[in-house]
Parts: C-alpha cells; structure tokens; sequence
C-alpha cells in the first residue's frame, strides 16, 4: 500500500491568526506518529506563521499553493520556490483547476513550474481533472492523458515517482458533488495506465494519486478504500479542524486496516 497523503487547500482563505489557531486545535488531535502524510496549503501571507508551529512537526508538511517557474527579477505578485523553502515549505501545489481557468495556466507554464519545483526540491502536487462538459463529451481520458504528458514533459521518472498527483474532476471543486467512487478510482486508474506507458510500471507504482472534489469525512472512507486512491486534496472541508482531523482519521483508519 502506499502511504496515504491528505491535504488541505485553503485556497484564499485563513488569515496568519486563523492559521494559528487552526493549527494548534489540529495538531492537538493528531496522534503521536501519523501513519499518513498530511499536509496544509494556507495562502502566502499565512506561511511564516503555519511554520513557526509546524517547524519541527513530525506529521504535518507545508505546502504553498502556487509558485512562480523564475528564480528571481522583475516578476511583479510572483513568489519563487527559494523564498517558499524559507517558510518551511516542502510541497507546492501546481496546475489547480482555478489556476488553470481563473488565471490561463496551461499545461506547459505548469510544467515549467514542475521542472522548478523539482530544481528546488519541493515535492509538487501536480492537479489535473476534466470540467464538466468535457467529461459529457466523453473525453475524460483524452483530457488526463495530455495534462499529464505536457505536464512531466522532460521530468525524469524518478523525479515522477515523487510527484502527488491530485486527479480533481473540475465538476466537482467546491460544488458539493463528489465523482462516485467508482468515477473515481476508473480516472485514477486509467493516470496510472498513462504514467506506467510514459515511463515505467515501476514509477507508475510509485506515484500517489490523491482524489479532490468535494470531499467530506462521510465520504472519505469509500473513497480511500478504493485500490487507486492514495488520498485526498480537501478545499472546504479543510477549514474547520475539526472536519478536517475527521478526514485525515478515515486516511489513518484505512492504513490501520490494510
Ligand atoms: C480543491 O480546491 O482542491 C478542492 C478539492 O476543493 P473542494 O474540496 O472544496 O471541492
């Protein structure tokens, strides 16, 4: 089994006292040593203070939501991976549906900001997942397949091995409907397939890919039950501690159990 990682996209919300407070309530509930990775993505201007709590945290990792592909220069609003590895940060989130529709990411800017990350030695949490109208025309695999080979474009496969990838169907971010859990492990399935023809069954094996899209503590036990799925990039229901310690428990319980 790989090792399950739930994490928490605050996306912009949880100013540096909500992150503290967050943190603390959290970190309290959190047993001695976690048996799943977990990690929280607060926005920017909350970093330094999730990394004076966590500093020294054996079970919960930083990560950054976004990060800019340049070291350094007249990059207005961008934040580089040197001045996230500062805060503490070791994972960045990378080619998010908002990103990408919000803002005009496409595949190969995120694969720039991949190739970066792995420069720098932050782990990414690459995002893919089909909208709504490409999935009712049938082109769900079409779609996963070109995120993910423009996306490791020139990636090394054991740098791919490392990689998490969140498979986010865009339908269901922050609408409250969550893929079935079937939909689900059939796409995350089907990006194993990919990732096993690009590189190699063994890397493929390798990489953990987390389910985003509306997901809750009562859907979290079907979900991470299936073979495919190695956890959860959570939006919403990250915001309360408590709602999200139930979700990291159901990642805990499912390792407890296997
Ligand atoms: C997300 O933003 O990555 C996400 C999955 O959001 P939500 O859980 O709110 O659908």
């Amino acid at each position: 089994m790989r090792r399950p990682i739930i994490a928490a996209n605050w996306k912009m919300n949880m100013n540096p006292g909500d992150t503290t407070e967050f943190l603390k309530s959290f970190l309290s509930l959190i047993p001695g040593k976690c048996p799943v990775d977990v990690v929280v993505a607060p926005p920017f201007v909350s970093l330094p203070a999730a990394a004076d709590i966590l500093k020294g945290n054996i079970n919960v990792r930083l990560a950054a939501q976004n990060m800019s592909d340049h070291d350094a220069g007249a990059f207005t609003g961008e934040i580089s991976a040197m001045m996230l590895k500062e805060l503490y940060v070791s994972h960045v989130i990378l080619g998010h549906s908002e990103r990408r529709t919000l803002f005009g990411e496409r595949d190969a800017f995120i694969n720039s900001k991949l190739a970066k990350a792995f420069e720098s030695n932050l782990k990414p949490i690459f995002c893919i997942g089909e909208t709504l109208a490409e999935r009712e025309g049938g082109k769900v695999e079409k779609v996963l397949e070109r995120q993910i080979r423009k996306g490791f474009k020139g990636i090394e496969a054991k740098q791919v091995g490392e990689t998490i990838v969140a498979y986010e169907p865009v339908w269901a971010i922050g609408t409250g409907v969550t893929a079935t859990t079937e939909q689900a492990q059939e796409a995350h399935a089907y990006c194993r397939s990919v990732i096993a023809d690009l590189y190699d069954m063994e890397t493929a094996a390798k990489v953990r890919i987390q389910y985003g899209g509306s997901v809750k503590p009562t859907n979290m036990a079907e979900l991470i039950s299936m073979k495919d799925i190695d956890g959860a990039l959570v939006g919403g229901a990250s915001l309360d501690y408590r709602s999200f310690y139930e979700i990291v428990k159901e990642g805990i319980e499912q390792v407890s159990s296997s």
